[in-house]
């Protein structure tokens, strides 16, 4: 299944686990695993608290202070930041599946994290 996501600002992350359990609830998947992709070279998607809004904004902070804007890169899109922050965080993660629902931790949500936006962007679930 492909879902769609906007984002708003050039670096984000959006907590998409409600809109994954639909996906997972409207395929009927009862036991397995549930693989979120990301077809995109600067965006990427983790898994981490969702409770305190807080984490994911200093997930954002940090990230934005490793891979700095202004550096001698060579790609010539200029993005190569975004593409660095993709690389590092990832563009999969492997969630188990039991009784058609998302298997998290209490304080986990799974996120969607653009870094170089605003953009309409793709996200695959596929179940096993
Ligand atoms: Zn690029």
């Amino acid at each position: 299944m492909e879902l769609t996501v906007k984002t708003f600002a050039q670096t984000e992350l959006i907590d998409i686990t409600a809109t994954v359990q639909a996906a997972v609830s409207k395929e009927g998947l009862q036991d397995g695993l549930c693989m979120v992709f990301i077809p995109h070279t600067t965006a990427a998607v983790t898994i981490n608290e969702a409770a305190d809004p807080g984490v994911a904004a200093d997930l954002l902070m940090v990230l934005n202070q490793m891979v700095p804007w202004e550096a001698p890169y060579r790609h010539a899109e200029g993005n190569s930041p975004a593409h660095v922050k993709a690389t590092l965080v990832g563009t999969s993660e492997l969630i188990p599946v039991s009784g058609s629902r998302l298997v998290l931790g209490t304080w986990q949500g799974i996120f969607f994290c653009e870094f170089d936006g605003p953009r309409t962007r793709k996200v695959i679930v596929k179940q096993f």
